[in-house]
């Protein structure tokens, strides 16, 4: 396989759906998944026990909900865990399960290994929630070269589409799609797009108006059923979402949509029909909502609706007509819809990551911080000894990334050695007003009385990513510090690797001498190895070990691996054999073959200088 690190993908990792796309020489290409231009946010387990993702995984939410997860990206950055087949899953991992099936889509397209991408998400997401998204970048073996806001990715991709006219202007980048909302004012002069404000919600999208439609018919029948087969099962609860999701998207070009579901109980059937007029009025509480979080969007970038010049919708759910009329209404201003909803961010990322690959960037980027960061710290006086605690901030929202800013901060008391520091993100002063992110101590300060200066500086990388510093001003001792992040445990890869190297063994475990592989569909790949096959290489021939033989020969190499690491050896031995592990386990999450292959063999030399 020809190695070609120049590539580097953009990926839109939706809560709903994501895409994948790639700058190549003849310019921009959207990769089809499972043949289609996006795939569905979803991992499953079918009833044989094979790992499901995209639209199979969808189909089956309705029938088996307990072996699907939807819209895991609404979990992303909190230790909640998810179960799938009996064992519970991390939000990240289920994460690097989307983001491995668009790689390998991406591999079986262009013929290669595909290393670097630019992963987006919403300019509102924290902290944690960047850091758990790199995260599962990492684990679905990418290199992720940069994680970009989708408000940015979207302006980008329209600051690409204008080159060559050199228009000045203001856009507002209004994104509702499944699960979240951004809004963000973007300028684009002379070709260097900049994000001058985003504000957002992280929970409201068109899942809520799926659901809200869902109990509108479900009231309905009620309504006439009168508890006569006793009422409905959340089974039947799901079905109903799925169908009125269908009878919304409907209602974005026809007045009325008819709803039929037969069944819904053991005895009744559900028949009623939807006013586009009665949808308008459910969701308008939610587009309101939007809308205010639009107005500020503008205050913050001291921008009137009048200095708007265009409105970018994004997202599925900004086809719903009346989004609009209202965004419109309130701006006084016609919207655009030219680049398709649904593709623009993952077209972004791709351009993104066609300058990161070198080729002729077609527009600069500058992105900006959507929260203020601070610490923790007595407020008050000079001094700074009045008793009042609160959030003293460092780093504004707004400013341009990246970004180093440091501030004086002192010790409160003699011979003060050591101090807690927590960091926040939000805006308020009142520490509990704002999300805690992070807590970390600085110890081995000197003995110095009350007032020993120390500057804390934090930094945030273009990734939006946050690193701390804390330097004693008298002896220039610093200490950097990674962010253990408050109420929510970083991902430990290795354990994730394992993890998920698991379900993979079991997936194809099962799937030995079953060749129907769930995967095998991918359209016009015909001439293209299968990505999951180990490729006939240059040496390929009889003694070529079949996918199955190798994954248990890695199984059995783990174990014996495993044993050698509980006995006395060398650190060395053990650092080398650990490695060796780590490569075996991201091949197997990455199903990438001959890699699994290179470590399987070193690890089997290794191991037999150790073992007896
Ligand atoms: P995300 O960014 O959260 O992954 P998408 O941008 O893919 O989401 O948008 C998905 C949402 O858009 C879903 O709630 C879906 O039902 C909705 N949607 C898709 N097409 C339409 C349509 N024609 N009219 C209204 N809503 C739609
Ligand atoms: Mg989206």
């Amino acid at each position: 396989m020809k190695k070609s690190k120049e590539t580097v993908v953009g990926i839109d990792l939706g809560t709903t759906n994501s895409a994948i796309a790639v700058v190549l020489d003849d310019g921009l290409e959207m990769i089809p998944v499972h043949g289609q231009p996006t795939m569905p946010s979803v991992v499953g387990l079918d009833p044989a026990g094979h790992l499901i993702v995209g639209q199979a995984a969808k189909n089956q939410s309705v029938s088996a909900p307990e072996n699907t997860v939807l819209s895991i990206k609404r979990l992303m950055g909190s230790d909640e865990t998810v179960a799938l087949g009996g064992k519970s899953y991390r939000p990240e991992e289920i994460s690097a399960l989307i983001l491995g099936e668009l790689k390998r889509a991406a591999e079986a397209r262009l013929g290669h290994p595909v290393e670097r991408a630019v992963i987006t998400v919403p300019a509102f997401f924290n902290e944690c929630q960047r850091q758990a998204t790199l995260d599962a970048g990492r684990l679905a073996g990418f290199d992720v070269a940069r994680i970009i806001n989708e408000p940015t990715a979207a302006a980008l991709a329209y600051g690409a589409g204008t080159q060559g006219g050199s228009a000045n202007e203001t856009l507002l980048v209004y994104d509702l799609g499944g699960g979240t909302f951004d809004v963000s004012l973007v300028t684009v002069e002379n070709g260097v797009v900049e994000v001058r404000s985003s504000h957002g919600d992280t929970r409201l999208g068109g899942d809520d108006f799926d659901e809200a439609l869902a109990k509108l018919a479900e009231d309905r029948f009620e309504e006439t059923d009168r508890g006569a087969s006793g009422g409905i099962s959340p089974v039947a609860r799901r079905r109903l979402k799925a169908v009125m999701e269908r009878a919304k998207i409907t209602l974005s070009d026809e007045p009325f949509a008819a709803v039929h579901e037969e069944f819904l109980t053991a005895t009744a059937h559900l028949s009623t029909e939807v006013a586009r007029s009665d949808y308008e009025k459910l969701i308008t509480p939610w587009l309101e909502k939007t809308l205010d979080c639009m107005q500020r969007a503008l205050a913050d970038a001291g921008v009137t609706a009048a200095k708007v010049d265009k409105i970018m919708l994004v997202g599925g759910a900004t086809r719903t007509p009346i989004v609009q009329e209202l965004l419109e209404d309130r701006l006084g201003k016609t919207s655009r819809h030219e680049i398709n909803p649904d593709l623009i961010v993952a077209m972004g990322a791709a351009i993104q990551g066609a300058a990161l690959a070198g080729r002729p960037a077609p527009a600069i980027l500058i992105d900006i911080t959507a929260h203020s960061f601070g610490i923790g710290a007595m407020m008050g006086g000079p001094g700074m000894f009045m008793p009042v605690f609160g959030c003293s901030h460092i780093i504004r929202r707004g400013t341009p990334l990246p970004v180093k800013k440091s501030k004086l901060f002192h010790t409160v008391y003699d011979n003060q050695m050591e101090v807690k520091i927590p960091v926040f993100q939000g805006e308020s002063i009142v520490p509990e007003e704002n999300l805690k992110i992070g807590e970390f101590w600085i110890k081995g300060l000197s003995k110095a009385p009350e007032g020993n200066p120390v500057v804390m500086q934090l930094e945030i990388d273009l990734s939006g990513l946050l690193h701390v510093t804390a330097t004693e001003k008298a002896t220039g001792l610093a200490k950097s510090v990674t962010i253990d992040t408050a109420g929510h445990h970083r991902l430990n890869l290795d354990a994730a690797r394992t993890n998920l190297a698991a379900l993979f063994e079991e997936d194809d475990a099962l799937a030995v001498g079953d060749d129907s592989d769930a995967d095998d569909d991918e359209e016009g790949s015909d001439a293209e190895p299968d990505a999951d096959e180990p490729p006939p290489g240059p040496t390929a021939g009889p003694s070529q070990p079949s996918r199955p033989e190798l994954l248990a020969s890695a199984k059995s190499l783990r174990r014996r691996a495993e044993a050698i690491l509980v006995r006395e050896i060398s650190p060395t031995d053990a650092a080398e054999i650990r490695a060796l592990l780590d490569a075996s386990s991201t091949a197997i999450t990455s199903r990438d073959w001959p890699a699994l292959q290179e470590a399987d063999d070193k690890l089997s030399d290794v191991l037999f200088y150790l073992e007896d």
